[in-house]
């Protein structure tokens, strides 16, 4: 399992002051060998020390353990507790005090309270996430650093140089240590815990907890459950607790698939159980006030993040509908909003009216001004349609110069106006192409209305009676509206002053596009 390079593993051999295990972690470890070991024999190894053994009651009548009555003799605790649960709180509890001598020059105190911050979080999503051996998680987070302590004290001058640069940021701190040595605190730590003779669990959480997690599904719930803690618990050690709640956050995605309300309970969970573990450890990490706060601001920060993230998704569906070249709803929209809209009619009695829209001799646009050309003309053309309409009307590029727009509650007269007022819009805007390039264009359109008294029987159905009279339009001669009802009629001829307006348009345009040549 060891992935030190030659020259690494050379140094940390020839160390004469590497971390090593207390006595009595050492007979606690030689029961954990033993598969038959009995309660009776752990208590006897802890009554030895009378600090341990205090320590390990007073977790077993800690609230943690939902304890109902008082325990009062290490038997009971260790029932209560169970063997392995008790052999990892004393492994725990010995390693914090037994290890926090060293090297002078290194911050104990930020390292401890970073690992014993660690070991809670891994234990609370243990909880969360059903996972099984509770106690040993505890653990599995306290050792996942223990590689630091090894760097401290087998290559001193450079790694005191590298903690300096990292400034306290975790990530950082692994990635440097990259950089000098070829292996972080990761590995390091997994080398020592299998040279101490620990479960394979233990060291393998510490090898993965500061890896980039390629492939998740690799990794064993404990594993992940002690990778996680690891980058949560710089929430309340890293001096950017906001920074630190996005990048475990995207941690709980990326290795439990968490929502965004579970990780706000693991959050929770975590600070109500922080200031009593801290005081069992005799670790301070500022009192409940301080883990509150931080708290509090990891929370604000998670709201902000699931914001940018509805956020993100909105737009993308919003670009998934939008027609790129005239920014109007694009045609997957509108057929999704149509039948809501044909339904809804329907239940409440309201008139819906359909215009469906082509612009007349299009290709000869594009064949006179060039694809671009007609580009400029279809965004022109869907601003002034944009103009002319309701913000609550659904204004749709159908495909090429064709357009479809949905008239909720819109009566047959009201839609046939309307329809009037858009043709000589289009007709009098001045579509500028290019510069000083203007050129007139014309619509014609098909208006189909839904009323009471004529029913269809699917939103198809009314969209394709707009596009019958649509046709009528162009074959009675193009700019114009044909409405339903005068479907089998003459078409509507323009008003003869619209008619002026554009001959005028049209000359002046031409004009321009002459002086330009
Ligand atoms: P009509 O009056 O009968 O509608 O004649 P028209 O020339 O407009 O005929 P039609 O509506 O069938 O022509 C549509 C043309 O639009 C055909 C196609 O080359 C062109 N077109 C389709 N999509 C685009 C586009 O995104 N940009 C441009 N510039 N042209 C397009
Ligand atoms: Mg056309």
């Amino acid at each position: 399992m060891t992935s030190l390079s030659e020259s690494l593993q050379f140094q940390l051999k020839a160390c004469r002051t590497l971390p090593s295990v207390p006595a009595v972690v050492l007979q606690v470890l030689d029961l954990c060998q033993d598969d038959s070991v009995s309660i009776g024999q752990v208590a006897k190894v802890l009554a030895r020390d009378p600090a341990l053994s205090g320590k390990v009651l007073k977790v077993a009548n800690s609230p943690w353990y939902g304890v109902r009555s008082q325990v009062t003799t290490l038997e009971r605790a260790i029932t209560n507790l169970g063997i392995n649960a008790t052999l990892s709180l004393a492994l725990s509890f010995s390693l914090v005090r037994g290890l926090q001598k060293g090297r002078s020059g290194f911050d104990h105190q930020s390292y401890w309270t970073r690992c014993v911050i660690c070991a809670a979080t891994s234990r609370v999503i243990a909880e969360l996430v059903n996972a099984a051996n509770h106690e040993e998680l505890f653990l599995g987070g306290l050792l996942q650093d223990i590689g630091i302590l090894v760097l401290n004290e087998a290559v001193p001058d450079s790694y005191s140089t590298i903690v300096e640069a990292a400034k306290g940021d975790h990530a950082v701190l692994a990635k440097l240590e990259r950089q000098e040595y070829g292996s972080d605190h990761a590995d390091v730590g997994a080398w020592l815990l299998e040279k101490w003779n620990l479960p394979v669990d233990l060291q393998r959480a510490a090898a993965s907890s500061h890896k980039e997690v390629q492939d998740p599904e690799g990794l064993s719930i404990f594993s992940k459950c002690v990778a996680l803690a690891s980058d949560i618990a710089g929430i309340w050690t890293q001096s950017d607790a906001i920074a630190a709640t996005a990048r475990s956050r995207a941690k709980s995605i990326r290795l439990f698939g968490m929502s965004s309300g579970q990780f706000d309970t693991l959050l929770g969970n975590i600070a109500k159980v922080l200031p009593e573990v801290t005081a069992n450890l005799d670790i301070s990490i500022g009192g409940e006030d301080f883990v509150v706060r931080v708290l509090d601001q990891a929370r604000g920060a998670l709201v902000e993040l699931s914001l940018q993230a509805q956020r993100t998704v909105h737009e993308v569906q919003l670009q998934a509908q939008r027609d790129d070249l005239t920014s109007l709803a694009n045609r997957a929209y509108l057929s999704e909003v149509l039948p809501q809209l044909f339904v809804a009619a329907r239940e409440l009695g309201q008139p819906l009216s359909v215009l469906f829209i082509d612009i007349d001799n299009f290709k000869l646009i594009n064949d006179s001004h060039g694809h671009q050309g007609g580009d400029n003309v279809l965004a022109s053309v869907a601003r002034v349609l944009r103009l002319c309409t309701r913000e609550f009307d659904t204004v749709a590029r159908y495909g090429g110069d064709e357009f479809v727009i949905l008239l909720p509650n819109t009566t047959e007269k009201a839609a046939a106006d309307l329809s009037k007022r858009i043709q000589t819009a289009v007709m009098v805007h001045p579509h500028v192409i290019a510069e000083n390039i203007e050129i007139p264009v014309t619509i014609s359109i098909g208006c189909a209305t839904m009323l009471q008294a004529r029913v269809f029987s699917s939103a198809t159905e009314l969209i394709e009676a707009a596009d019958r009279c649509l046709y009528a339009a162009k074959m009675g001669g193009r700019n114009r509206v044909v409405t339903l009802d005068k479907l089998e009629e003459t078409p509507t001829q323009i008003d003869e002053r619209d008619l002026m307006a554009f001959q005028r348009k049209f000359e002046s345009a031409e004009g321009k596009m002459l002086g330009k040549s």
